[in-house]
C-alpha cells in the first residue's frame, strides 16, 4: 500500500513551497488509504536548528499535517546510511576514490580552460586494492552506469530521460566516513517503505543519481523497488520570478501569527497552488481527499497570489464557528482594548461575531472590528467620527436619548423600528440620526449595522455613551 513522506531541511522555517510538497504527500497518501511520513533531514549539521524543526512541527500541526507515526531523524542513522554504503563498496557498485582536492580542482580548471564539461573519471574507479594507498584519505563514490540511459516514468513531469554518460560519479561517504545526503535519502526512504516520492522538482536531478542506488541495492539483496516520482514544480511569484518575500511568500508561521490567517484557508490556497478540480474554488478537506490525484497537478509553475489567499481567507472566517473565531482574536483583542479580559468579555465578543466577521478577511481585522464593543467612556472619537458631531448633530443626539430611553426591549428590529419612526416624525434622512448615533457608540465613521451596534453595547452603555457625546 501507499507510503509517502515529507522529508524538510530544518535549516529555516517551514515555507509555503514546503507546506505545499507536505499537503500532496498527505493528500495522496490519504486518497489511497495510505500512510504519510515525516523525516527530519537534519544531516546539515552546522545549518540545521532544534528552532527550525520546532516551528516545522509546529506549521504542520497548524495544518492538520503531521505524520502517521513518530517522526524518523536523519541524522540519528547515519550508521545504517554507512553500512549501506560498505555493501556496495564491497559488491564493486562503489570505490574508494583517493583523488585529492587539489587535483580534482586542476582537473576542473583544465576542462574549463578547454571549454569541455568537466566529469570526475577518477583512475580509482576501477582500482584494486593491492592498489590502495595505505596512508591516504579516501571518499567512496559510487560506479555510476556510463553506458544507456535512465528512464524515470514521473507522475507529474511525464517521462523522464537522461543519458547515463551524464551521470557522475557522486559521493556517498566522505572522507571522516560520514554519509552524504543523497545516501541517506534513499537508505530512509527504503526503510520506511516510502513507495512514492512526491517533491518539489529541484530534487529531479537527484532522482537520477538516487536510482543508480537503488539499482545497486537490488543487485546485491534484492528487494528496494523503485519508488515511484513525482516532482511537483515550484512556486513562482504573480510576476513569474521565483518566489521571494517580496512576493509576500512567508513562513506558514508568518501566516498565523501576523497576516492572521486560518488554517483552512491556507490548505484550501495551498491545495489550489498547482492542482485544480473544475472550477471549485472551495474544497474542504474532505472532498480533497475524495478528489485529489498527483498526475492532476500541473506541469508548470504554479504564481502564488496573496490576494486570492486573503480572499479565501475572509470566506473561511464567515464560515467560522464564532466562540473559535472570538477564542483566536482574544489574544490580540486584549492588547488593542485593556478593557476587555477573556473573562468578562468573551460572551459579548462571542454574540458579536456573526456581525464582526462579514468585515473582516483576517483576524487582524476582525480584532480591530471589535475594540470598539470594549473601548472605555468617554469614548475617543477617531478623525471623521469627530467631524460628524457638530452642534446639529449633538441635538439630534439628545433626541436620540430621550426616545431610545422609553424603548422597551432592546432588540435590533425593535430598536430600528424605533429609530425609523423617528426620522419619519422629525422628517429627515435615516443616515442623519445613523450617522451621530454610530460616532457615539463606536467612536468610529463606519462600523456594522447601527442597530446590531445598539443591540449587543445594551441598553445602559449605548444611552451612557450617546450621553458623553450629547453634551
Ligand atoms: N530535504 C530535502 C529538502 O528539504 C527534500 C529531499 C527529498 O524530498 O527527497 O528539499
Amino acid at each position: 500500500s501507499v507510503v509517502t513522506r515529507f522529508a524538510p531541511s530544518p535549516t529555516g522555517y517551514l515555507h509555503i513551497g514546503g507546506a505545499r510538497t507536505a499537503l500532496f504527500n498527505w493528500l495522496y497518501a490519504r486518497h489511497h488509504g495510505g500512510k504519510y511520513l515525516l523525516r527530519i533531514e537534519d544531516t546539515d549539521r552546522a545549518r540545521s536548528t532544534d528552532a527550525a524543526i520546532a516551528a516545522i512541527f509546529d506549521g504542520l500541526d497548524w495544518l492538520g499535517l503531521g505524520g502517521d507515526e513518530a517522526p524518523v531523524f536523519q541524522f540519528a542513522r547515519s550508521e545504517r546510511h554507512a553500512h549501506v554504503a560498505h555493501q556496495m563498496l564491497e559488491a564493486g557498485h562503489a570505490y574508494r576514490c583517493y583523488l585529492t582536492q587539489e587535483e580534482l580542482a586542476a582537473r576542473r580548471e583544465a576542462a574549463q580552460a578547454e571549454r569541455r564539461p568537466f566529469r570526475i573519471d577518477s583512475e580509482w574507479r576501477d582500482a584494486t586494492a593491492e592498489q590502495w594507498p595505505a596512508d591516504l584519505t579516501y571518499v567512496v563514490r559510487m560506479k555510476s552506469p556510463r553506458e544507456g540511459e535512465t528512464v524515470i516514468a514521473d507522475e507529474v513531469q511525464g517521462s523522464i530521460t537522461v543519458q547515463n554518460s551524464e551521470l557522475d560519479d557522486f559521493i556517498i561517504l566522505r572522507s571522516d566516513g560520514t554519509p552524504t545526503y543523497m545516501l541517506a535519502v534513499v537508505v530512509d526512504d527504503h526503510d520506511m517503505g516510502v513507495t512514492h516520492v512526491i517533491r518539489g522538482d529541484d530534487h529531479i536531478n537527484n532522482a537520477f543519481r538516487q536510482l543508480v542506488i537503488i539499482r545497486a541495492m537490488q543487485a546485491i539483496e534484492g528487494g528496494w523497488p523503485d519508488p515511484v516520482y513525482a516532482h511537483i514544480p515550484l512556486i513562482h511569484g504573480a510576476d513569474g520570478a521565483k518566489l521571494s518575500k517580496r512576493h509576500g511568500a512567508l513562513g506558514v508561521d508568518a501566516y498565523r501569527d501576523e497576516l492572521g490567517l486560518l488554517p483552512e484557508a491556507v490548505f484550501n490556497y495551498l491545495l489550489k497552488l498547482g492542482w485544480g478540480h473544475g472550477d471549485e474554488e472551495i474544497i474542504s478537506r474532505d472532498q480533497a481527499v475524495a478528489w485529489f490525484d498527483i498526475g492532476d497537478v500541473n506541469k508548470g509553475a504554479s504564481r502564488f497570489d496573496i490576494k486570492k489567499l486573503l480572499n479565501l481567507n475572509g470566506h473561511y472566517i464567515r464560515e467560522a464557528d464564532d466562540a473559535r473565531l472570538a477564542r483566536l482574536v482574544a489574544p490580540s483583542l486584549a492588547k488593542l482594548a485593556p478593557a476587555f479580559t477573556p473573562d468578562s468579555g468573551m460572551d459579548l465578543l462571542t454574540r458579536a461575531m456573526p456581525v464582526l466577521k462579514v468585515r473582516a478577511a483576517d483576524l487582524n481585522e476582525l480584532a480591530h472590528g471589535a475594540v470598539f464593543l470594549f473601548a472605555q467612556r468617554p469614548l475617543l472619537m477617531v478623525d471623521k467620527a469627530a467631524a460628524i458631531l457638530n452642534d446639529d448633530a449633538k441635538e439630534i443626539l439628545r433626541q436620540v436619548l430621550t426616545v431610545l430611553d422609553a424603548e422597551n426591549g432592546w432588540t435590533t428590529e425593535g430598536l430600528e423600528a424605533t429609530v425609523k419612526q423617528m426620522a419619519e416624525g422629525f422628517g429627515i434622512g435615516l443616515g442623519k440620526i445613523a450617522q451621530p448615533l454610530r460616532a457615539s457608540l463606536t467612536g468610529q465613521a463606519t462600523s456594522p449595522g447601527i442597530f446590531d451596534v445598539l443591540a449587543l453595547l445594551g441598553k445602559d452603555e449605548s444611552l451612557a455613551r450617546i450621553r458623553d457625546q450629547a453634551a
